[in-house]
């Protein structure tokens, strides 16, 4: 399968919105979108004032939809969205792809949409699911072993080398999306981790202001013990796979090509 790496969305201290654009024999397949259209025309309704927080660079030539194009693909070929999460710098582009298939954990849902708490409603933003996607929800909890880390096999619709890794913790339904490329697995973790020195498996470390960052997780005993495993996964098996995640910038250069 083909593999795009796509920054859709620039923030502060150059921090990227690193999304994958795969191809499968019949479709196009999104992991995350990064901002869209809709934050770049009115980022006031779509991203409120954590705009300002996250530092978003909003240019229309890095939202997806334009990216896809950029490549001469039709963006209706995307059918199927899986999310990480529903952070606003993750979901922000789901309306540019009405007709795509939604897939997101149970848990992440319910977060988002039902039960929120205060300090969840400053991250997920309601009006970027207004226009109604077609969810499917993933109450699969994961069973499957692949590394020693549980998976959710068989997504409907979905190939099965595309596989949803459960990495609760940033947010109570976040999860990692791997992939079998044919060449080995591409595991793209989200925000599990923010910058990968930590998950070296010499000497990891996380700056002091990144841990700042990653306080803001949900639950944080589960976003520790998570990058415990990460970093375990990534001293045993990188050979035969690649960790990557959202917002590091030299990852996405690396993969990017660029
Ligand atoms: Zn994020």
């Amino acid at each position: 399968m083909r593999i795009h790496h796509l920054n859709c969305g620039t923030m502060a201290f150059g921090l990227v919105d690193h999304c994958l654009l795969i191809e499968t024999r019949d479709s196009l397949v999104l992991v995350d979108t990064g901002y869209g259209l809709g934050c770049v025309r009115d980022p006031g309704k779509m991203l409120g004032v954590s705009r300002f927080v996250l530092g978003a660079k909003l240019r229309e030539s890095q939202t997806a939809v334009r990216q896809i194009q950029a490549l001469g693909y039709d963006p209706r070929d995307v059918r199927h969205i899986i999310l990480t999460h529903l952070d606003l710098d993750h979901s922000g582009g789901l309306s540019d792809f009405p007709e795509a298939t939604v897939h997101v954990h149970g848990p992440e849902f319910r977060a988002a949409t039902a039960t929120p708490t205060f300090s969840e409603r400053l991250r997920y933003r309601a009006q970027q699911w207004e226009h109604g996607p077609k969810w499917m929800v993933n109450e699969v909890e994961g069973g499957e072993d692949w590394f020693g880390f549980t998976t959710v096999r068989d997504l409907p619709g979905l190939p099965p080398e595309i596989l949803v890794v459960p990495l609760a913790g940033h947010t109570r339904g976040h999860v990692g999306v791997a992939v079998d490329s044919g060449r080995g697995w591409l595991l793209h973790a989200g925000d599990a981790f923010l910058t990968e020195s930590s998950i070296d498996p010499e000497q990891p470390k996380t700056p002091f202001f990144v841990k700042l960052f990653e306080s803001g997780a949900i639950v944080g005993d589960a976003h520790r013990e998570n990058q415990r495993r990460l970093r375990e996964l990534n001293r045993a098996h990188s050979h035969e796979l690649t960790i990557i995640n959202s917002h590091d910038a030299a990852v996405f250069a690396r993969l990017a090509g660029r």
